[in-house]
């Protein structure tokens, strides 16, 4: 069944489908063979029985009334010598018509023994009739006829004939016998012939179907490990290897969707934008790979302050960071910013290049503004990068923080601005 496994689903279905139809076209056409035996069986039933039966029966009933009776008629003058004529020679052609009729049909070789010898015994009969009738011809009267001679013929050449009839019936009942044999035999073929084909189109059908689910189960697997391979694919494609944040990419799959979630709602949006201060001289200090480690560090921090779901932390390119956060307001915001400046500076990363503490320091530029449908996705982000800016500017190690997302980017208003 190794096959069936190899062919694609169509194909299996279509497999099982010409199967049924063999089987059945074969059940049709065998079937059709045997009802036409059968009807052969019942025609030579017929034709070999009954109908000989009834012309042997015809044949003794014109020995009996057409030939006895009118030579008794005749003997006792009751009949005319042209009646007695006509009668006797009526009645030997309908005998001979009979009898060639009879003799003519379908003969086993046995029977034709027999048939020779009934044929010979009504010649010879016939001839005794053929005797008198050309002895009426001649004018002369029957009045002197023996009776018990032609009772004695009749009687024997009626011994002869049934004795044929009895034979035909035999034959009739012994055909009847074997055909019953034979179709009660057909029958019981016929039948596990198809118990066969039904049990060979479930075995198969069973094949099929297991074979089409095992193909299902594979696909499903299939399915499932490709998802989670495109799963797995999408968090590497949004993922920084470096900090294992979210990166630029998912930064901007992200970013729309919360802010149009935030304009939906009309809800707190709050994006921050920090930078590790004098990280150039970070690098030229302690070399590059410290300088990845310090950013590791600076990520851990940011991982390890926004916890909740709807925060999100992503390394914006170099030592750049960018924090969303939704539902928090302008006051919960600043307080954020100033703990992640402080847990940053807690973490004691020893930073001699620095020109304003001896550990490494952040400064972040926050916006956090109630988001409504005016609110334009590129101005958050200039604005919270005028904020860094601002921060840099007033001496690192701070945030500064606005609400004002207005265009007008020169006019920073200051009572808008607070820097910390
Ligand atoms: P400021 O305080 O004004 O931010 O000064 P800064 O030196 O931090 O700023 P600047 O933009 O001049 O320098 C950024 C430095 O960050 C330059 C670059 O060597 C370093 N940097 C950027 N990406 C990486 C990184 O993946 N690993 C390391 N180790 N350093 C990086
Ligand atoms: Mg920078
Ligand atoms: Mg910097």
């Amino acid at each position: 069944m190794q096959f069936i496994e190899a062919l694609k689903l169509k194909s299996k279905l279509f497999f099982l489908f010409l199967l049924i139809t063999i089987g059945l076209m074969t059940v049709g056409v065998l079937g059709t063979m045997h009802i036409n035996a059968m009807k052969k069986n019942i025609d030579s039933l017929y034709f070999g029985s009954l109908i000989p039966v009834t012309e042997l029966n015809d044949i003794i009933q014109t020995y009996n009334n057409g030939l006895e009776s009118t030579l008794f008629k005749a003997s006792r003058l009751e009949l005319s010598p042209d009646e007695t004529l006509r009668k006797i020679e009526e009645s030997l052609k309908n005998i001979e018509a009979k009898w060639l009729s009879y003799s003519q049909r379908f003969k086993r070789d046995e029977e034709l023994v027999y048939m020779n010898y009934a044929a010979s015994e009504i010649e010879n009969t016939n001839k005794y009739f053929l005797k008198l009738y050309t002895y009426v011809k001649k004018g002369k009267s029957l009045s002197s006829l023996n009776i018990n001679t032609l009772e004695k013929k009749i009687f024997f050449v009626n011994g002869v004939i049934e004795k044929l009839i009895n034979y035909e019936v035999s034959i009739a009942q012994y055909e009847r016998k074997k055909f019953l044999q034979n179709y009660e035999q057909t029958l019981k073929q016929l039948g596990i012939f198809l118990v066969l084909i039904i049990l060979a189109v479930l075995i198969i059908s069973y094949y099929v179907f297991r074979s089409i689910q095992k193909d299902q189960t594979q696909l499903e697997l299939a399915t499932s490990r490709l998802k989670k391979a495109n799963k797995k694919l999408e968090n590497v494609s949004y993922t920084d290897v470096l900090t294992g944040l979210h990166n630029r990419r998912y930064f901007n799959h992200i970013y729309e969707r919360e802010l149009k979630r935030a304009k939906r709602a009309n809800n707190y949006i709050t994006f921050m934008m920090l930078d590790i201060d004098y990280f150039k001289q970070y690098n030229d200090t302690y070399g590059h790979l410290e300088g990845d480690f310090a950013l590791k560090s600076v990520a851990k921090v940011l991982k390890d302050r926004l916890k909740r779901p709807s925060d999100y932390v992503f390394r914006l390119g170099g030592e750049e960071f960018g924090v969303l956060l939704s539902e928090t307001d302008e006051s919960n915001s600043a307080k954020l910013a100033r703990d992640i400046c402080d847990a940053i500076k807690a973490r004691e990363l020893k930073h001699e290049g620095s020109k304003i503490s001896e550990y490494v320091t952040i400064s972040i530029g926050v916006v956090c503004c109630i988001a409504d449908d005016a609110l334009d996705d590129e101005i958050m982000i200039s604005r919270a990068d005028e904020m860094l800016y601002r921060a840099k500017e007033e001496g690192r190690d701070r945030y500064v923080i606005t609400s004002n997302v207005s265009r007008a980017k020169a006019q920073i208003i200051e009572d808008d601005v607070l820097i910390a």
